[in-house]
């Protein structure tokens, strides 16, 4: 069952999240955080000025899903925004951190995160997934240092099937977007969550994604030079993919401007589907084990 909690009664959340703890067995939050099915958007930033001025947070996406914590597109504040999380979001609890590319917007905490992940590699654990040039050529993004913090660092390549803990991952076809970057789809055992990372608009992005949740970095209203997706161009790939919710993300600012939670609800109403916007620290629920049952 789909659940969709909004970011404002944080208090009221805390205490949903502490009775349900209690009711499935749990002391404690940390552990029922653990334990739920979520998405966590530690930011909604898009593009440079957004980010740069920090008009909205830019700190990734987690994702809890069957007992596995993965982050994705760490960038600047992820850190800081998992401890702002109520409750708190452990990075010692995550298993992998994958990057859908090396931008900074998406990536300037990954070594940040990397150390926050094992402790300063103390306790070594988890994956790191990322496309071939955040690691070599002549600008990778990944400190040599940090890199034998975790168990493994594997090259992110397009059709190719990877598993982080209990999550299946797949990036379904390279983007074009100037960096090499690739979408992903997570699949776990009863959810499965697309997620359309930055790039231009080409038709393949209508057929190779399919989830019940479409996660879409849109960066503005109209079609752009900047090599993002725009609300014009993501309604033939919400109508393909058909997912039960479409959560937008990645906002610059004529969209922010623009009211993205308006901006969702026109969508909702004209494309007959449930299309909500991002907001900083909002707690989309996939629906507990217990509540499943
Ligand atoms: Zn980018």
């Amino acid at each position: 069952m789909l659940k969709y909690v909004s970011r404002a009664p944080v208090a009221q959340l805390d205490r949903v999240l502490a009775s349900e703890a209690k009711g499935c067995g749990f002391k404690s939050r940390r552990a029922h955080v653990l334990f739920m099915d979520f998405i966590k958007f530690l930011g909604t930033a898009g593009a440079r000025v957004v980010v740069a001025r920090q008009l909205r947070a830019s700190g990734g996406i987690w994702l809890s899903l069957d007992g596995t914590n993965l982050l994705i597109d760490p960038g600047p504040g992820s850190l800081v925004h998992c401890f702002r999380s109520r409750p708190k979001l452990d990075p010692t609890t995550l298993s992998g951190i994958v990057l859908s590319h090396k931008h900074l917007d998406h990536a300037a905490d990954i070594n940040v995160m990397m150390e926050a992940m094992t402790i300063g590699g103390k306790e070594k654990r988890g994956t790191v997934l990322v496309p071939q040039d955040a690691l070599s050529g002549s600008d990778p993004v990944i400190y040599k240092y940090v890199r034998p913090y975790v168990n493994k660092v594997k090259t992110l390549k397009s059709k190719v099937k990877y598993t982080i803990g209990n999550i299946e991952i797949v990036a379904p076809v390279k983007h074009m977007h100037g960096v090499e970057t690739y979408g992903l789809i997570f699949k776990g055992k009863k959810h499965t969550i697309a997620y359309i990372a930055d790039t231009n608009y080409f038709p393949e992005l209508e057929k190779k994604y399919s989830g019940d949740i479409l996660i879409i970095s849109v960066l503005s209203v109209k079609p752009s030079a900047f090599q993002h997706l725009s609300v014009e161009e993501i309604k033939g790939i919400i109508k393909k993919v058909k997912p039960k919710t479409t959560i937008l993300t990645h906002f610059g600012m004529g969209l922010i401007k623009a009211k993205p939670w308006l901006v969702a609800a026109e969508l909702s109403r004209e494309l007959k589907t449930k299309v909500i916007a991002a907001s900083d620290g909002l707690l989309f629920r996939l629906g507990s084990r217990r509540t499943d049952r």
